[in-house]
């Protein structure tokens, strides 16, 4: 059994991580590219989730490197993501892709077939299998941990793409790490990398949170590395999803003691219960961000994603109670870069205007 998975930001080394820790081959399919997207849009149907169409890319190119089975995460609620899986599946026999899928349906929701599958997949003795799903999920802390570094010194950076270079050096080291120790010791060098990196004298920067669906959010193909261009424009940028706080509320039921969402403390009265994927919490999130002082808020979407659809209608509510700027981002096969940069350009520019307006 050769298995891969789809893609999601830097996923791909946890998974790795987690599916060889229970003694399995991984095929990590290639980084997604334009050639990835291209693969999927050719396949899928117009009107299906961007998200579908970057991952049917990822299985057909993990195909040619000879991966036979794909472990993936399914999904519940009101949108699509409930069978998508089934969709790909189907595309995937109709061009005669041959795959075995094994899909995780959330715990919470269906905890003994969760069970069944991690028996099917498991080859080793239980204590080495989670030994080797406890490195990974130290390895998605410690790439978090990097990244928000990351983005905080994106802005600051004497020489853009300095900081980004670090954290490049450390995805790898991190993917290769075997145990603890060796975890501690690359996020401690990456620290140290880091914090020698030149900084411009202190400037006023602005600071834009970004909510969404998670794909969008997570995954620079899709978003067009729109966290490195905000910091190009001397933006900082914070985010409340990130991948270990995902796997918590997805995976652990929300038990470790991270800082998660907690949309039903903070989106009322905007938004009252769960409408899918991340809506609520991208409500909830704009709110926390408006309390936390940020300048200015961007939602990303997939084009036609119903949950952010919903939070979208509520943001104008949103904006005008918290008196927080929110720009959002409709994401799709066509989306450019010259558009995408001038309408970041456009936002800076105003949040720019509006807080040394505020501050005069
Ligand atoms: S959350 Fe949005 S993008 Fe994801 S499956 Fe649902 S509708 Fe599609």
């Amino acid at each position: 059994m050769k298995v891969t998975f789809p893609h999601m930001g830097h996923l791909w080394l946890v998974l790795q991580t987690a599916l060889e820790g229970i003694g399995l081959e991984v095929v990590v399919p290639p980084p997604c590219t334009r050639r990835t997207l291209e693969l999927g849009v050719r396949h899928a149907p117009e009107s299906a989730c961007l998200p579908l169409k970057v991952n049917l890319g990822n299985f057909l190119e993990a195909k040619e490197l000879g991966a036979d089975t794909i472990v993936m995460a399914g999904g519940v609620g009101p949108c699509r993501i409930g069978y998508y899986a089934q969709v790909q599946r189907e595309i995937l026999r109709d061009i005669d892709c041959e795959y075995e899928m094994v899909v995780f349906e959330p715990p919470d929701v269906h905890f003994s077939e969760v069970w069944d599958k991690v028996k099917y997949l498991n080859r080793r003795p239980w204590q080495e299998g989670v030994g080797g799903v406890i490195l990974a999920w130290q390895k998605a802390c410690a790439v978090d941990a990097l990244e928000q570094e990351v983005q905080r010194l994106r802005p600051r950076e004497e020489r853009p793409g300095q900081a980004d270079a670090v954290f490049r050096r450390a995805l790898q080291g991190l993917a290769a790490a075997g145990n603890r120790r060796e975890i501690n010791r690359l996020v401690k060098e990456s620290r140290a990398e880091l914090a020698a990196i030149p900084r411009q004298p202190e400037v006023s920067l602005l600071k834009i949170g970004i909510v969404g669906e998670i794909y969008t959010v997570l995954e620079p193909l899709v978003n067009l590395n729109i966290e490195r261009r905000l910091g190009a424009l001397g933006a900082e940028v914070v985010r409340g999803l990130f991948l270990s706080r995902w796997i918590n509320d997805n995976l652990f039921r929300g038990l470790l003691p991270l800082p998660g969402h907690h949309p039903e403390k903070t989106a009322p009265p905007f938004l009252n219960h769960f409408v899918g994927g991340h809506g609520w919490e991208s409500v909830g999130d704009t709110v926390t961000f408006a309390r936390q002082g940020c300048d200015g808020v961007i939602q990303l979407a997939p084009l036609t994603c119903m949950p952010e659809i919903v939070a979208h209608s509520v943001m104008p509510a949103v904006q005008q109670a918290k008196g927080i700027p929110v720009m959002t981002i409709y994401l799709d096969e066509q989306t450019g870069e010259a558009g995408l940069q001038t309408r970041l350009e456009a936002f800076v520019d105003m949040l720019r205007r509006h807080k040394n307006k505020i501050v005069g």
